[in-house]
């Protein structure tokens, strides 16, 4: 899209102007030609539609058929730079890297094949044009010393003919470049016209105040044309009450999580803030009210501090520091110290520590309503107990959605809700579930196995 937009900036500068600037040009030519020598006029008018029209039209078709076969190249180019650039350590552990470089050097010899035999149409059309000004003014000088003109006429006819080709052979350029922009300003016409995921109230309601109340009643949500995500969900957070959604992978529990910070549409169904339908709200304040843990959170390449301000860009020391001690990160943060760099992609950042801190950001924001997506999701056993722990520890009290695929811990919500195929299968108090035969008790008895 970045690239789309530069190049329409183009369309004016590097199409209309020049365009404009061309055709005034050779008009003030022609009219010297007419007041001198009529039929030189038309010689001329002849050689700048050649150059100025017929040429342009040619170089802008010629560069939509390149465009189709260059850009897959250049894509095939740029998948195999990335695969080398990032799997670069498992090529290198299964000896695959060589194959991998020769399968990249080809893909770049084919590009740049293509775009030698794209350069020698671009330098025939720029010779054409410089042909056509020439061939212009010998028939233009021929003209005149056929019909008798003097030597300062004729002089002056051949220099305005040869002027008036100087603004117009950049057009074979310009015309290459308008196919380059009409394809950008189609892409850009779609990105516009595209329905939105979420459709926003023209007029949102106002944003409810905390303490919060959400109904999830019978929700139904399908993404396309697949079976429901969601098939029929409910369920009710009273303020301070945390439940907990298991299931099988699959089963929609992000996709529920999706739904109430409204970035997908429920088919049916509906999800209400203090009596407030969410599609009444403005999406940013149904944000504000219900947010927290994302599945893979993201590090910034900036200062630990840094990271977590982007979650409260105004809060003070105490408030930082309370959000660390609740996250148990004060340890690390008193080694690493508050402006510690953090590399890309939260590189030099351990799992555990990555997930503690996107907790700690998740604390200090401090939404009425946190949503947990797999916190301990990739994490070790050991890891994953103490972040949990931890987490149910300082959700205490806090209105909390959370998703997880570990049970341990989960006595202490106030309900479990077991989704599988989109549907609710079991729901009830930990100990209830685990009393009865069922998906949640086969699931426990798994993890206790596990333990030990
Ligand atoms: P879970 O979080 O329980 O693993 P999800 O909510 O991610 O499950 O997915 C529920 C179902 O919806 C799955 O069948 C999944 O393939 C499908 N799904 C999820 N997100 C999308 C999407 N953006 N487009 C199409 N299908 C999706």
């Amino acid at each position: 899209m970045v690239d789309d937009t530069e190049a329409v900036q183009d369309l004016l500068v590097r199409c209309l102007l020049p365009a404009t600037a061309a055709a005034l040009a050779g008009l003030a030519a022609v009219v010297v030609g007419l007041t001198i020598l009529p039929v030189t006029a038309l010689v001329l008018v002849a050689g700048l539609v050649l150059a100025g029209v017929a040429l342009p039209a040619g170089t802008a078709a010629a560069a939509r058929r390149w465009a189709a076969r260059i850009a897959p190249a250049r894509a095939a180019l740029a998948g195999r730079v990335a695969d080398l650039v990032h799997g670069s350590a498992d090529l290198a552990a299964y000896g695959a890297d060589e194959e991998a470089l020769a399968k990249a050097l080809a893909a770049d010899e084919s590009l740049a094949a293509l775009e030698r035999r794209q350069a020698l149409v671009h330098a025939a059309a720029l010779a054409g044009g410089t042909l056509v000004q020439g061939l212009t003014v010998a028939a233009v000088v021929l003209l005149a010393q056929g019909a008798g003109a003097g030597s300062v006429a004729t002089a002056v006819l051949a220099l305005t003919a040869l002027v008036a080709f100087e603004p117009v052979l950049p057009l074979a350029a310009a015309g290459e470049r308008l196919a380059g922009i009409t394809a950008a300003l189609r892409r850009l016409r779609e990105v516009r016209s595209a329905t939105p995921a979420v459709a926003e109230p023209a007029r949102p309601a106002p944003r409810p105040e905390a303490p919060l109340t959400v109904e999830i009643d019978d929700l139904v949500v399908r993404h396309g044309s697949a079976r429901a995500a969601l098939d029929g969900v409910s369920l009710t957070l009273t303020p301070g009450r945390r439940v907990a959604i298991v299931g099988p992978s699959g089963a929609g529990k992000s996709t529920l999580l999706a739904a109430l910070m409204r970035l997908v549409e429920p088919e049916s169904g509906s999800i209400r803030v203090n009596g407030v339908d969410v599609r009444d709200l403005d999406g940013d304040d149904v944000r504000t009210l219900m947010t927290g843990l994302t599945q893979d959170p993201y590090i910034f390449r900036a200062s630990l501090k840094d990271n977590l301000r982007l979650a409260g860009p105004e809060a003070g020391e105490e408030e930082l520091e309370r959000a660390v001690r609740e996250a148990r990160l004060d340890g690390w943060v008193e080694r690493t110290g508050w402006d510690a760099e953090l590399g890309e992609d939260g590189r030099t950042v351990s799992g555990g520590q990555l997930q503690r801190l996107a907790l700690a950001r998740a604390l200090l924001y401090d939404p009425p309503v946190l949503l947990l997506d797999e916190p301990a999701e990739a994490l070790d056993e050991e890891t994953a107990d103490r972040l949990m722990g931890d987490l149910l520890d300082v959700t205490r009290d806090r209105t909390t959605l959370l998703v997880t695929h570990r049970l341990k811990g989960l006595e202490s919500v106030d309900e479990v809700v077991v989704l599988e195929e989109g549907r609710v299968i079991q729901r009830g108090r930990h100990d209830e579930l685990v009393s009865v035969p069922g998906y949640y008790r086969d699931l426990w008895e798994s993890e206790v196995l596990t333990r030990r």
